[in-house]
């Protein structure tokens, strides 16, 4: 059986579905390899690299006789209408406002499954892509904001005098913000963060920084059972705002990641609190994609308004490329290896299966996903 790594058609898009690692791997699994010419070169992965790792150099018109597509982002109808009926197409399918896509995957016969719907349980960790890439995300939203910052990170104490520490605060402690606190303190910022989720507490002190949040009853059960955010009362909103507002004017960089699963990212920073900065400040927007955190961002755009920046790039993960594809890479050989049976080498779906069940969006002509079942008929 063969597995088919296109070049992503996406022009912004500049992760690949493999690396050579991965490839060695899809060998041990019992697959044969074709990597379009060219698919790895923005992620620093050049042909003959996968050459040597064993697979062959093909083209995009070698997606039909594949039995396996692994991709990033979902390929288009063009692309996955020359892909053979009953192939499995594995990618971040982004199907929560595409369910028209998701119809059309049906249509063509595809098995496809989308990667951020892996349940996150200790046994998928190895296959979280919303981790691998958030985690990535938030290191580069500090390298972005440090490019961008005309001062400073750390104190310094200088022959010529001491400089004050940046003072970095970051709005929602989940995975991306985790590792921009992390990153923050290993360039010797004073870091404060903040969340709705009582558990984001214990993990912000941990690394080293201060918790700072409106602990009230609600803030108690904000968590749900999956582990994510509930999308806060407009009370809620009202007295966490106020909170911030004071802390936000002395801060010289705020970092936003907050997002509430299928809805719009909750809006945390308003104009006012960003001419409350002081010239030179700087904001970066996670969540600009979803809507934005931060009321003035613009989706792919770094704005300056009253001597602020704020920050807006897309796909952060892919301005950190060759890391971000290595980590998706691994995500997708591990969760391949469910889907295959060691004995025969051969693809083997067990239905049964949580991760089957939570990812597999279309199967046999049918939307399949409980999620999205209902909406396309
Ligand atoms: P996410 O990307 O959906 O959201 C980012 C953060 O924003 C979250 O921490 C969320 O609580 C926060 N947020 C939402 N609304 C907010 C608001 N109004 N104000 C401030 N913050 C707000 O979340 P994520 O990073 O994917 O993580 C979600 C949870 O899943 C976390 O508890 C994380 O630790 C957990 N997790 C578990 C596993 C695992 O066990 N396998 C893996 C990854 C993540």
């Amino acid at each position: 059986q063969t597995i088919f790594i296109p070049k992503e058609t996406d022009s912004t898009e500049p992760r690949v579905a493999a690396s050579s690692e991965t490839v060695k791997k899809f060998a041990g699994l019992g697959f044969s390899v074709v990597v379009e010419k060219g698919a790895g070169t923005l992620s620093r992965i050049p042909d003959s690299e996968f050459e040597a790792a064993g697979a062959k150099i093909g083209s995009a018109g070698d997606a039909k006789s594949a039995d396996v597509i692994l991709k990033v982002r979902r390929p288009s109808l063009a692309e996955f209408k020359g892909y053979k009926k009953g192939a499995v197409l594995i990618a971040m399918l982004d199907p929560y406002g595409n369910e028209a896509a998701v119809r059309e995957l049906a249509s063509a016969g595809l098995s496809a499954f989308t990667m951020e719907f892996m349940p996150r349980i200790t046994r998928a960790q190895v296959m979280d892509v919303l981790s691998s890439q958030a985690n990535l995300a938030g290191y580069q939203a500090v390298i972005d904001a440090a490019a961008e910052y005309d001062r400073a990170m750390p104190m310094m104490m200088t022959a010529a005098g001491t400089v004050p520490a940046a003072k970095v605060f970051v709005m929602g402690a989940g995975v991306a913000g985790l590792q921009a606190i992390a990153t923050a303190r290993r360039l010797g910022a004073v870091v404060t963060a903040t969340d709705v989720r009582p558990a984001a507490k214990e993990q912000v002190a941990s690394l080293g920084a201060k918790f700072i949040a409106v602990e009230d009853e609600e803030f108690k059960a904000a968590e749900t059972a999956g582990g994510y955010a509930k999308e806060m009362s407009k009370e809620y909103q009202a007295k966490q705002a106020a909170l911030v507002a004071d802390h936000i004017a002395k801060q010289d960089i705020v970092i936003t990641t907050a997002l509430i699963p299928g809805r719009p990212a909750p809006r945390l920073v308003s104009k006012e609190m960003v001419a409350s900065m002081r010239p030179g400040s700087i904001v970066v927007d996670l969540a600009v994609e979803r809507g934005g955190n931060v009321e003035g961002a613009q989706p792919g755009k770094v704005v300056e308004t009253g001597g602020v920046k704020i920050v807006g790039h897309l796909n952060v993960p892919g301005r950190i490329a060759a890391t971000a594809s290595q980590l998706y890479a691994r995500n997708l050989v591990a969760f391949l290896e469910t889907l295959t049976d060691k004995e025969s080498k051969t693809l083997k779906i067990n239905f049964d299966d949580e991760l089957v069940k939570a990812t597999l969006l279309t199967h046999d002509g049918a939307v399949v996903h409980p999620t999205f079942a209902e909406t396309a008929t």
